[in-house]
């Protein structure tokens, strides 16, 4: 803590160097009330669902725990004004774009980002996902300015975020690097010497927010693991450098700028309990909590994102003091309302008067007007995008088979993922996780008009919405066998069904339905060939199953990770190849009893 003179000297140092922070000092603070409210309203992992998810991304157990059907951008901007006063900041953890639906994903993801806009938002952490399309994209879309290839969208040009993108922990590996990421800040010299001991800002490390005469400072960091599940290329000039380290560097600015209401916006958290009320706690510490109960005394609030989860959360800072630490799911489902009290002399927040709330974004209630025209002005922008041919099919390709667990649809993705990771990746096989198959491919023609046979980019999508990344990692032969072994229940990776990954059509073997787990998998052969234990085997597949994604644990002992296309990609290439496509014969698994 920072002693009441050295405050006022800090104070006094960045009235004469960054007046337009502190011009709103009350003027006579002997007359203004002893502390202000402040509310904070968050979202996280909206991840640009403008209409209203459907499915299980759609549903949100409630504080009573129901099971109701939440989320849609109209909903929320219904429930955003309802919980709004006049003492509101409206903030945001990451993942806002990226991984989305095809009405935001077709441009770019700017409808996702000016309805945040007008939603009111002011702040917001980066996430992974806004490095999706990489660095450059990130900073247009922040600023600004036409997309380079696919050119500006049917609304115009991007005029940019209406909010701030924050980053702390996102850093130029080179230090001779130019950066404009202090601009906000007044280009301090005390800021500058801070930050030059530590690094090269690629992103806004803060921003600052006036609230009822009190300055409230947001610190964003995106998690570090994000060079592990995003393209490579996109961020080849940045690092990504521990969250606790750099909330504490930001910190430190801040209080150089007299900013002692501490906010962290974190694209890191933790996992829950399946069922709990949104206004319970994680029941899972993890790289969430880490963060939340290390960062500097001085941050007085942890809001998080990443894992999908709601909860809320009292954990202790370094100094022993509460600090509260919470997520609001994912697909705009929750919106997070903090109140707390700011005392006007000191700047910092009132820790005892911090109170928080996890509100479902219901579909009970009146969609909001202006924004149901926003999101039906794109839906009607985006159809012909849908609508575009990409490919021919012979007949249906279910996503539904036989008794093995392989299906036509799985395999021809998996032939797909393949074609696409042999160069760059020099993958050798691919396998497909059953459950990232959202949908059969029908030969009948649509009621948009396409003939029989004919393939939309639209229906493509619906097949694979991820927006997964594809990626490729070296396993052996034993691990490889460990992976399919991992398919069955019964085993030590908790494997809750049995879950068949789609092969491509040259990896084939036998497994045996009656044998125990753990030698169920016989005769794995590559084109023809039988796989020995300790070959190297390169294999591809979506980063979601790279990850361990579905108890498939045994992948993360995958090494020389490369990350290539996305899955939709991979599939509407492929889709475009071969015209036109017979459904794959499920020839590739043998079942013996
Ligand atoms: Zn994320």
């Amino acid at each position: 803590m920072m002693s009441r003179s050295l405050l006022r000297l800090a104070v006094a140092g960045a009235v004469a160097t960054a007046s337009a922070l502190l011009a709103a000092v009350p003027a006579d603070a002997k007359q203004a009330p002893r502390t202000v409210p402040v509310r904070l309203l968050a979202l996280n992992d909206f991840h640009g669902n403008l209409e209203p998810p459907t499915g299980s991304s759609g549903r949100m157990v409630d504080e009573t725990g129901a099971t109701v059907e939440a989320g849609g951008a109209a909903y929320i901007a219904t429930h955003m004004k309802a919980h709004t006063d006049k003492n509101t900041i409206a903030v945001a953890q990451g993942d806002l774009i990226g991984a989305t639906p095809l009405i935001s994903a077709a441009y770019h993801d700017e409808p996702s980002v000016e309805f945040l806009g007008k939603l009111g938002l002011k702040v917001a952490a980066v996430g992974n996902h806004e490095f999706d399309e990489g660095y450059a994209e990130l900073r247009r879309i922040m600023k600004g300015g036409c997309h380079p290839v696919d050119g500006c969208s049917p609304a115009g040009e991007w005029k940019g975020a209406q909010y701030d993108y924050v980053g702390a922990n996102v850093l130029f590996k080179n230090r001779g690097e130019k950066t404009d990421a202090l601009a906000a800040l007044g280009e301090q010299p005390a800021v500058r010497k801070l930050l030059s001991d530590w690094g090269v800002p690629a992103l806004p490390p803060v921003s600052v927010k006036w609230m009822n005469g009190v300055p409230v400072g947001f610190i964003g960091l995106v998690t570090q693991t994000t060079p592990g599940i995003v393209t490579a290329e996109g961020i080849k000039d940045l690092k990504f450098v521990d969250e606790v380290k750099a909330a504490n560097v930001a910190s430190k600015v801040l209080k150089v700028l007299g900013v002692k209401a501490q906010v962290v916006l974190v694209h890191e958290g933790d996992q829950v309990n399946a069922g709990q009320s949104p206004d319970a706690c994680s029941a899972v510490p993890g790289a969430g909590n880490r963060i939340a109960t290390q960062v500097d005394p001085e941050i007085d609030v942890v809001l998080s994102g990443h894992s999908h989860q709601a909860y809320l959360c009292k954990v202790k800072d370094p100094a022993g003091q509460d600090r509260l630490y919470s997520q609001g799911g994912s697909f705009g489902r929750v919106i997070t309302q903090v109140d707390l009290n700011v005392d006007v002399r000191t700047r910092d927040v009132v820790r005892s008067s911090v109170v928080a709330d996890n509100h479902v974004v219901t579909r009970t209630v009146e969609p909001d007007r202006d924004i149901s025209d926003f999101v039906k002005a794109w839906k009607d922008r985006v159809a012909p995008v849908a609508n575009k041919p990409v490919g021919r099919i012979t007949a249906d390709i279910p996503n539904t088979g036989g008794p093995s667990g392989e299906t036509p649809l799985g395999d021809l993705i998996a032939d797909a993922q393949l074609a696409a990771t042999r160069t760059g990746g020099n993958a050798q096989v691919a396998l497909m996780n059953p459950g990232g198959v959202r949908a059969p491919l029908t030969y009948a023609g649509s009621p948009a008009g396409e003939g029989p046979g004919v393939v939309t980019y639209g229906e493509a999508f619906t097949v694979q919405p991820f927006n997964n990344l594809m990626q490729v990692v070296t396993l052996t032969g034993a691990q490889l066998k460990t992976v399919l072994e991992q398919q069955f229940t019964g085993g030590p990776n908790n494997q809750a069904f049995t879950k068949i990954l789609q092969p491509s059509a040259n990896l084939t073997y036998t497994y045996s339905t009656s044998a125990p787990w753990g030698s169920k998998v016989s005769d794995i052969r590559i084109d023809g060939a039988p796989v020995t234990d300790t070959q190297q085997i390169r294999v591809a597949a979506n980063n979601f199953l790279v990850g361990g994604g579905d108890a498939f644990l045994a992948f993360k002992d995958g090494t020389d990770l490369w990350s290539g296309p996305l899955d939709i990609d991979a599939f509407v290439d492929h889709l475009g190849k071969d015209n036109p496509i017979a459904p794959p014969a499920t020839d590739r698994i043998t079942v013996t009893s």
